[in-house]
């Protein structure tokens, strides 16, 4: 981060300073501070500052006047042993020899020693605003930077509460967000939608046989192969265990049963051996089920589509099974 260390004297300085030779007489210097408001003058002698003159030296000279003192010359009212500060110094120096020396006015000389301008107290406080400036502006751009890096990390930490990590697809949570806007939808707009539930078969036989370590690989290959033979519309989410939920917007009972099919040979491709299950490989039962619109209801058309898995389970296994309609709906009928 910019401090005033870093600004250089010379971009504050002021460099048009009035001088005047040391044997110049008292009454033209005084003149010429009084005509042309000059609130301090440098005294130099070959181009070298040897001293500086301020409105407080001329006062003490007026004082000393007045009191019937000798007229003094120029010499006399010089203090001895000019301070001065190299032009390539920073203000943050020019501050600390000003504090430290007690000078008001900080004769500012190049590498020759010739002079190169004064630094007042107002150049040091003007270096010293533009310096807070600097901070702010900096330390603005520090938060912001750390507000988006925050936003961020938010919006991560959202997807990973989001996210079954061992699957890498949406899990119960965000599976009941979806299943609440997608339910609003078919309330407010009438937008058909169905769900497919899945769950893979015998898989307690699968662990039992080759560990669970392998039947945690099965379930990611099944999760791939079920995301994978699904429109890009559609989500798939892990409902727990070795069971998934598919959500299939704008779809009806037999366009989900299409899917599911699609779903269940995409399993079924994958062969994976399983040596106690019927085929011998890996398979997975899907019961699927149509939002009523009359009366949307999440928990009414999970109950049902998994009233068909286990119409699809009982059945004997590896098959998608069609939920009935809205059974008061056929009562009614
Ligand atoms: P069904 O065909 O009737 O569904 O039989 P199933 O054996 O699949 O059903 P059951 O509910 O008896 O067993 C489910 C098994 O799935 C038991 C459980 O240990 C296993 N399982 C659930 N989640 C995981 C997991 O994350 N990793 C592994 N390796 N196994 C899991
Ligand atoms: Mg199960
Ligand atoms: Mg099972």
């Amino acid at each position: 981060m910019t401090h005033v260390s870093s600004l250089p004297i010379k971009d504050f300085m002021t460099a048009t300073v009035a001088t005047v030779a040391p044997d110049t007489p008292l009454l033209d210097v005084t003149t010429k501070m009084h005509t042309s408001r000059l609130s301090c003058i440098v005294v130099v002698e070959n181009d070298l500052p040897i001293a500086v003159l301020t409105e407080r030296d001329m006062t003490r000279l007026a004082s000393q006047l007045l009191g019937g003192g000798e007229p003094p010359n120029l010499r006399d009212v010089m203090s001895p042993g000019l301070i001065t500060l190299n032009v390539g110094a920073s203000c943050n120096e020019a501050v600390e020899l000003a504090h430290e020396k007690r000078i008001r006015r900080m004769v500012i000389v190049d590498d020759d020693g010739k002079l190169a301008g004064v630094a007042t107290q107002s150049d040091l406080l003007r270096a010293h605003a533009q310096d807070l400036e600097f901070q702010k502006d900096n330390l603005e751009l520090a938060v912001t930077e750390r507000t988006i890096e925050l936003h961020e990390v938010n919006q991560r930490l959202m997807e990973l509460t989001r996210i079954d990590p061992m699957l890498g697809i949406g899990n119960r949570r965000s599976m009941d967000e979806e299943l609440v806007k997608i339910a609003e939808r078919a309330r407010r707009y009438g937008r058909p939608y169905s769900v497919a539930l899945v769950d893979v078969d015998s898989f307690k036989k699968f662990n039992d046989n080759y560990g669970h370590q392998l039947g945690d690989n099965a379930l990611v290959e099944v999760a791939k192969a079920l995301k994978s033979s699904v429109r890009s519309a559609d989500s798939v989410y892990r409902y727990g265990g070795e069971e998934f939920l598919v959500i299939l917007p704008e779809v009806g009972v037999d366009g989900a049963a299409i899917a599911a099919e699609h779903m269940r040979v995409a399993v079924e491709a994958l062969q994976i051996e399983h040596k106690y299950a019927d085929k011998g490989i890996l398979t997975a039962s899907f019961g699927v089920a149509e939002e009523i619109l009359d009366s949307p209801n999440i928990i009414e058309i999970i109950k049902r589509a998994d009233d068909a898995l286990y119409v699809a389970k009982s059945s004997g296994r590896n098959r998608v099974s069609k939920a009935d309609g809205n059974p008061d709906l056929e009562d009614v009928a």
